[in-house]
């Protein structure tokens, strides 16, 4: 088959790799004519928003699919594209995404929407100070976020907010989850994740606690099918004793899964193409304790130097800082060793 993927990326470079190795070929599109999916794929040149381009990229494809969020509706509402705008439209906005979750019966922390000040100072008295202001839509690792104490003129305000309640939470996971056509849906192991600087640094599988490891799968599959969602679908959580929380989805490939490329028998990748392409979908497992660590822009030197465990890299031209450059996979180590390693190789502690 052919597969159409809209952005080359990591996630569609990684996308790709998979789709190789389960026979096929890909035509990504993106405006980079040396994007990271390109080692693996052919390239059509062009913005995202290109309608025309991405009739092309349909016509030339049997199957097309996503590996970011803000693609516009009126670009996947197409024939080849069998997850739609659906999921998009439900994750673009934090506003819409939140009231999903809600409606979906998943737990979710006080929210509200802002629109104005006047806003503000209303939500400031529903959730109490301090309370996080984020914009609604356009924001990811952290950017477009304030942590609000007092009322006043911030400079988000100018686009749609949402102000949320923070919870303290004991640490974070993600759910990735794929709904077959056939309504079937099967989850990855839940790894447990590491922030740095708002940044995922790190993706520990097995998250030990199997109580809350089973209740948010049962949260992302009531999630995914009450919102009438295919495909795959990350859906991250804060952990706070017993209790998850619903944070944040995303219709696509997510950086906490990359440790299943070789953590399981089957990647997150390989089921994202397995259910556009309409096959049945395997339960995945676990097939050893499994560690992912990130490297960034300002890490590509000292990896180097790295000898021990599975480097990615995504092969991007530009180093900057804080931008993802490639990850490392760790099998069979515990989180003291790998935190170890990274300290050793970078100078950096936890
Ligand atoms: P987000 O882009 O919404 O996923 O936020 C990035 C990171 O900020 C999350 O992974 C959390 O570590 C932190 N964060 C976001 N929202 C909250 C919240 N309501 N309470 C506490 N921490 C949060």
């Amino acid at each position: 088959m052919k597969i159409g993927i809209i952005g080359g990326g990591q996630l569609g470079q990684m996308l790709a790799i998979s789709a190789l190795k389960m026979g096929h070929t890909v035509i990504v599109l993106d405006p980079n004519q040396k994007c990271p999916a390109s080692q693996y794929a052919e390239v059509i040149v062009a913005e995202y928003k290109d309608e025309m381009k991405v009739q092309e990229l349909c016509d030339a494809c049997d199957v097309v699919t996503y590996e970011f969020e803000n693609v516009p509706a009126s670009v996947v509402e197409r024939d080849k594209i069998p997850q739609g705008f659906r999921p998009l439209a439900l994750s673009q906005n934090r506003n819409v995404e939140k009231q999903n979750a809600r409606n979906a019966g998943l737990l979710v922390n006080k929210t509200y929407m802002i629109q104005r000040l006047e806003d503000l100072e209303i939500a400031s008295k529903q959730i109490g100070l301090p309370l996080l202001l984020k914009t609604a839509s356009g924001g990811y690792d952290g950017k477009g976020q304030i942590w609000v104490d007092a009322v006043e003129e911030y400079d988000v305000l100018k686009v749609e907010c949402i102000a949320e309640e923070i919870i303290e939470f004991d640490y974070e996971i993600s759910v990735i989850a794929i709904r077959g056509f056939d309504g079937s849906v099967v989850t990855l192991p839940v790894p447990r994740n590491i922030h740095k600087n708002n940044i995922l640094h790190m993706s520990v599988v097995p998250n030990e606690d199997e109580f809350v490891n089973t209740l948010a799968k049962n949260y992302a599959k009531q999630l995914l099918v009450n919102s009438e969602i295919y495909g795959i679908c990350a859906i991250e959580f804060f952990v706070k004793g017993d209790q998850v929380y619903f944070n944040e989805m995303a219709p696509r490939p997510h950086n906490s899964g990359h440790y299943s490329i070789e953590g399981c028998d089957f990647s997150q990748f390989d089921l994202a193409l397995k259910a556009i392409l309409k096959e049945e979908l395997p339960e995945p497992s676990l097939l050893q304790p499994t560690i992912m660590v990130n490297y960034l822009g300002q890490h590509v030197d000292q990896i180097k130097h790295c000898n021990e465990g599975v480097i990615h890299d995504y092969g991007k031209e530009e180093a900057r800082k804080n931008r993802k450059m490639g990850h490392i996979t760790f099998i069979n180590k515990t989180e003291a060793e790998v935190t170890k390693i990274w300290e050793e190789l970078t100078g950096e502690s936890e």
